[in-house]
């Protein structure tokens, strides 16, 4: 990997090494939930990867960014919802403008975006999504005051909405978020946007784990929210991944749940996520083709077909 990353580091070089990558054998792949973050989003670089205990190795930015990119090509993702600090989703698509998909991040460490200049970028489609909205890192359900004219705009726009629900890193109060509470993650809470925005295309991020029965309730009341499967299903016991996943399966949720990585600052963890979802034995090709693409294209509206 370091061989590759200092081979990376020249300009136009990340090109000549996708060409060498068939991709042409693996079936189309849409990941909803990726992220574009300067390398030391986290305080500082090379983090290790919380499964494997490795550093990702990408020392900078560009580095980031480029095997980031080689890891798409690698497995056929041709489309990325991509969110980060917004200067720096524009620098990932500006790379590879097909693939990358501008989404809107908040959080507590980003400021709120200018209502009147998210406008003009969604109407120029230099940002597609709204998310990943991260209001459980500030305290708050997405309900709250706060993020009320994003949420209009993206109605009225048609804009695809991603929610993080859920879980977070251990200690996440005590260390980069003293106000997010694990009762803001609960997917029921979104039910007040749903009632109030019926046109809102929400998608639930990380698959509402570990509040199966609540994300259960929500998509089988509210049959346009689909779900991603991002993080839970490289980061948490894979077990209980498929225990969970096997629960959504179950209560007939199969063409609304789509593939996501949240790739953060480690580029390996889309490999890992795609096999969370290609080791689930219970699932059927068809099963696991409508995760990988179809449920997402149609999510998304894309014209063309994955098969
Ligand atoms: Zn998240």
């Amino acid at each position: 990997m370091k061989l590759l990353l200092i081979v990376l580091g020249f300009v136009g070089i990340p090109y000549l090494i996708f060409a060498q990558i068939d991709t042409s054998k693996n079936p189309p792949i849409i990941d909803m939930h990726l992220h574009s973050y300067p390398v030391e989003y986290m305080g500082e670089s090379n983090i290790p990867n919380p499964v494997t205990g490795r550093p990702s190795g990408a020392a900078s930015d560009e580095e980031l960014i480029q095997a980031t990119l080689l890891e798409m090509h690698r497995y056929n993702i041709v489309k990325a919802i991509t969110s980060g600090p917004l200067e720096v989703v524009y620098r990932w698509k500006s790379e590879d403008p097909k693939r990358i998909i501008g989404g809107v991040y908040f959080d507590e460490v980003t400021s709120l975006p200018d209502m009147e200049q998210l406008q003009k970028q969604f109407i120029a489609g230099r940002l597609e999504v709204l998310g990943e909205l991260v209001a459980q890192h500030v305290g708050l359900p997405l309900s709250d005051s706060l993020f009320e004219p994003y949420l209009a705009l993206a109605e009225e726009l048609d804009i695809p909405v991603g929610v993080h629900t859920g879980l977070g890193p251990a200690g996440t109060p005590y260390t980069c978020c003293p106000k997010f509470r694990v009762t803001y993650g609960n997917p029921v809470l979104l039910e007040e946007v749903l009632i109030k925005h019926p046109k809102l295309r929400l998608y639930i991020m990380h698959g509402g784990w570990p509040y199966l029965e609540e994300t259960k309730a929500i998509m089988s009341v509210y049959p346009q929210v689909y779900a991603d499967l991002a993080t839970i299903n490289w980061i948490i016991p894979r077990e209980e991944f498929h225990e969970y996943l096997l629960g959504l399966i179950r209560a007939g949720f199969g063409k609304r749940l789509m593939f996501g990585s949240d790739q953060m600052v480690w580029p390996e963890a889309i490999g890992m996520a795609i096999e969370g979802i290609e080791s689930a034995k219970f699932l059927s090709k068809e099963e696991k083709r409508d995760i990988f693409y179809n449920n997402a294209a149609r999510f998304l509206r894309l014209k063309e077909t994955g098969e």
